[in-house]
């Protein structure tokens, strides 16, 4: 791929429209893109995707696959954000092209780490089985030529010949049934996985599949190709990374998110610090209601807690003086003196205000740049408990905030299955009591925006709060709720500013 300037977008794409690359609507995604492609058009794409893949995850934890509803929302994701949503469309040249660049660049986005990669290729193996599932009989034969997996129909006479042998070694097919049926000769290799459960008859180095049970083997076809794929991907990066234009956007893709970035508060100045305990209780994420408990308990915490949290306050909506008499209380109850403050912690939070330095107006950060940088080490509290606490830590800790064990066994779980986001989208269920979140989790600063407005009467909870504890806490929500909580703002992060903000913030 090339990359070009918005002027140049028209004629390009015009001289690119190369409709015989998209036999079909469904692709192995073998060969990359050879046109040029305005930057603009780039990012464009990659965030659709992107947000594609997050609620293929989403769905893929909250719905059965198979399901109806499963399907019908994935189905209206894709209309929407203009991806092939059914393969019978002979004419959508515009969203299979789509389809094909923007998989190409998170490719490049995501080969750049193990989790990274098992990210991706969960997501995009999900996202092709729904719409191999969505295939007709006939497209799928095609589909399956057009990859090459064009496998041999066991014409009438032999099924007929062999009806009971398949009957029987094949788990659910009665000898009516495999009449019915059509059935393939596969290589071996190409059916591992079905001779070892045992699924399908084996005979002369062949194995019988039924059609239903070819999806399993273009799945795993497809898992190798795309593994392969990423891994040479990555092998490549170094190449990448000397690119200027290329590499500051695939860092924020991988780091990213798709939603506001909490940078401009409507609410600024509306909490006062007498709410903030009780807040960090009732709404804030399990991230930030951590670097609030260590702050309350030693009285500091060092630059990349300082950071997190002093960026999330600002995201609810403490002004400057606010987040100066924040910080400057509690420190001076510990080792710092109101001297030491004035001169050393002022300055960062001034800057993280953009009131010194570059005078940047600083974003608070994204779920996905505090789960994929900066880890903690020992004495810091900063990071995402779901990605860096480990599970015993992580139990005790949901226990202590009662969590109800049932719960807790979901969100270690969905840990496991380094679902991260979603096991905080559960802990904000158990702990708001509702069925379900409603919204799809990318940001502290969204989860407490969220919580406020359920607990303010925004959305209806599962039921009336039972314990005295919630319902003390709904009380205060009321008192303290301004119903404009969500901020406004471009997608545009700074995560490059922020390095440059870090600079500041060298003092423990
Ligand atoms: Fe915080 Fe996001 Fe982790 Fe939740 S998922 S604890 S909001 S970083």
């Amino acid at each position: 791929m090339e990359f070009s300037s918005r002027s140049r977008q028209k004629h390009l794409r015009l001289a690119g429209d190369r409709r015989e690359l998209y036999p079909h609507s469904l692709q192995f995604y073998l060969e990359p893109p050879t046109e040029s492609i305005a930057l603009v058009e780039f990012e464009s794409f990659a965030i659709d995707r992107l947000r594609l893949l997050k609620v293929v995850e989403n769905l893929g934890v909250s719905c059965v696959r198979s399901s109806d509803s499963y399907k019908a929302k994935l189905e209206s994701e894709l209309r929407k954000l203009k991806f092939p949503y059914r393969a019978l469309a002979e004419d959508d040249y515009e969203a299979r092209r789509k389809d094909h660049i923007s998989h190409f660049i998170l490719r490049l986005a995501y080969c750049q780490s193990e989790d990274l990669r098992r990210w991706f290729l969960q997501q995009e193996m999900d996202l092709f089985r729904y719409r191999f599932s969505q295939l007709t009989e006939s497209l799928m034969q095609k589909f399956l030529e057009h990859v090459n997996l064009s496998f041999e129909a066991v014409t009438e006479d032999q099924k007929l010949e062999l009806a009971h042998e398949l009957s029987a070694s094949t788990p659910g097919l009665s000898v009516p049934k495999v009449k019915e049926q059509m059935f393939y000769k596969v290589g071996l290799v190409d059916a591992v996985d079905l001779f070892r459960t045992r699924r399908v008859f084996i005979k002369d180095g062949f194995a019988y599949v039924p059609f239903k049970e070819i999806d399993a083997i273009v799945l795993n076809n497809y898992r190798i190709k795309l593994s392969k794929a990423l891994a040479l991907t990555a092998r490549s990066l170094p190449s990448i990374q000397s690119d200027e234009r290329l590499q500051p956007l695939l860092n924020h893709l991988s780091h990213s998110y798709v939603g506001p970035d909490y940078s401009v508060q409507k609410n600024t100045g509306k909490i006062s610090l007498e709410q903030i305990d009780a807040l960090s209780v009732k709404s804030f994420p399990l991230c930030m209601r951590q670097l609030h408990k260590a702050l309350r308990d030693s009285h500091h915490l060092r630059h990349g807690g300082r950071m997190q949290y002093g960026l999330f306050l600002k995201g609810i909506g403490l002004t400057l003086e606010q987040a100066l008499e924040f910080w400057k209380k509690e420190f001076i109850r510990g080792k710092v003196d109101a001297d030491k403050f004035d001169k050393g912690y002022a300055y960062s939070i001034r800057h993280n205000y953009g009131r010194e330095g570059k005078r940047t107006d600083y974003t608070p950060y994204s779920c996905m740049k505090i789960i994929m940088s900066n880890p903690p080490s020992q004495g810091d509290y900063h990071g995402c408990p779901f990605r860096h606490s480990d599970p015993e830590l992580l139990k005790q800790k949901l226990q202590s905030y009662k969590v109800p064990p049932s719960g807790i066994t979901q969100i270690l779980e969905l840990v496991k299955g380094m679902h991260y986001q979603l096991a905080c989208q559960k802990y904000f269920e158990l702990t708001h009591e509702v069925d379900d979140v409603g919204f799809s989790l990318n940001h502290p600063n969204q989860y407490f925006t969220e919580s406020q407005r359920l607990l303010s009467g925004g959305r209806e909870p599962k039921k009336e709060l039972s314990n005295s504890g919630n319902s003390q806490q709904k009380n205060n929500s009321q008192e303290s709720m301004n119903s404009n909580l969500t901020p406004t703002s471009s997608n545009t992060t700074a995560d490059a500013e922020l390095e440059g903000l870090e600079a500041y913030f060298t003092e423990d």
